[in-house]
């Protein structure tokens, strides 16, 4: 991934591909690992058992019918996080970031809005690659530690900047603000979304946080993860079914101390999300409020890769740009700044090393967005 994203030439839409490494479970019921990834080629291909088994069967039927069930896809980065032993690069938490993370972050400091995505089944690594552990940090907690690192080494006495931070759920296509101090029993309120001439579309009343140091967004972090987990326990739910928005917004003021006043603002807005499992929007025999919950999430999902996908396309002319669905759901209309006009948009698919509909279906998804 040595690419430079700004000046790569090729549109401001990334997608990355992430395979997570076994877990206990998948090691007791002997699973076989499906995937291989030539990474310097970005290149991943997904077998079936029957390839990796090695079918003793040489008639050209089941040769044709093995090379089917193989499948290849091009990404702008292949990510190999199974394990250590193979030729592929292996990719931790800070290699991920240096992947991807700190780039993204330089071009916020260049004033454009940025929007880190984080696609597909549950289980299958969205909040490992986002949030991480305390010793094994993902993309938000290294990019607020370094975010208030560079903070530290800009400001001068002329020069100063603020950091705030917002953070909501969508889910059933209702906004709800993670860092209220909302009653944890009983159903939460949803809030409005309202559009603005100026900012566009944006959450009525939603909290916004002043933070000045990596412990306090950190704290805010833990706190509306909490909340996310809480409240949909007592929804009877999993938090699997929502979307999660974190949002930083970054502003930059440069002074004239003599004229006592302000030359130069710059506002960037940093948002990640921590997307619905994509294994809902394929389930089938759901019914009553599950169906609805699961078509409102096939509905984000699908919306999400039409928007992503024409955005992709480098060159969009203005009437094409006039379709672009975002207003289809809730989650594209609220992310409209953030992925459109002069914003950077990474989606990472995270995939599971040996489950062969849902990674298939997730590489599927991921490679219609790019
Ligand atoms: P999701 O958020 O998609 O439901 P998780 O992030 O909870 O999935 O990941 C499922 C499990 O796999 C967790 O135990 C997590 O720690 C582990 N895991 C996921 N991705 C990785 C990775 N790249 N490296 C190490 N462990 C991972």
């Amino acid at each position: 991934f040595s690419q430079d994203l700004a000046s790569s030439g090729q549109g401001n839409v990334r997608v990355l591909v992430r395979a997570r490494p076994f877990v206990p479970r998948e090691v007791a019921a002997g699973s076989r690992c499906l995937l291989s990834m030539d990474s310097s080629a970005d290149i991943t291909i997904i077998h079936s058992e029957e390839t990796i088994n090695g079918s003793d069967k040489t008639d050209t039927a089941s040769i044709q019918r093995r090379s089917k069930l193989s499948k290849e896809f091009v990404f702008d980065a292949s990510l190999w996080s199974v394990d250590k032993s193979t030729s592929n690069r292996f990719i931790g938490q800070p290699e991920l970031y240096k992947t991807v993370g700190k780039e993204f972050l330089d071009h916020s400091f260049n004033g454009y809005h940025t929007c880190i995505l984080a696609y597909g089944q549950t289980g299958s690594g969205k909040s490992y690659t986002m949030i991480g552990s305390d010793n094994e940090p993902g993309i938000i907690p290294q990019t607020c530690y370094d975010l208030f690192d560079r903070v530290k080494q800009m400001t001068t006495s002329t020069t100063s900047f603020t950091v705030k931070v917002t953070f909501f759920e969508i889910y059933n296509e209702n906004v709800y603000d993670l860092l209220t101090s909302r009653s944890l029993k009983g159903q939460p309120t949803p809030l409005k979304v309202r559009e603005s001439p100026v900012d566009g579309p944006y959450v009525k009343d939603l909290s916004s946080h002043s933070v000045h140091n990596f412990e306090e967004v950190e704290n805010l972090l833990r706190k509306g993860n909490e909340l996310r987990a809480t409240a949909s326990t007592n929804m009877n739910d999993s938090s699997s079914r929502s979307h999660a928005v974190f949002t930083l917004s970054l502003k930059k003021i440069v002074s004239d101390p003599i004229l006592d006043e302000t030359t130069e603002e710059m506002n960037a807005r940093i948002r990640f999300v921590d997307l619905a499992g994509s294994e809902r929007a394929n389930s089938t025999g759901a019914s009553g409020s599950r169906l609805r919950e699961g078509s409102n999430i096939n509905k984000s999902l699908t919306t999400l890769g039409r928007v992503i996908n024409i955005l992709s396309e480098s060159a969009l002319s203005s009437k094409k740009k006039e379709l672009v669905p975002y207003r289809d759901s809730t989650l594209t209309w609220l992310l409209k700044d953030s992925l459109g006009g002069n914003s950077k948009t990474a989606m990472i698919a995270c995939v599971s090393p040996c489950d062969y509909e849902e990674t298939l279906s997730t590489l599927r998804y991921a490679s219609r967005a790019k």
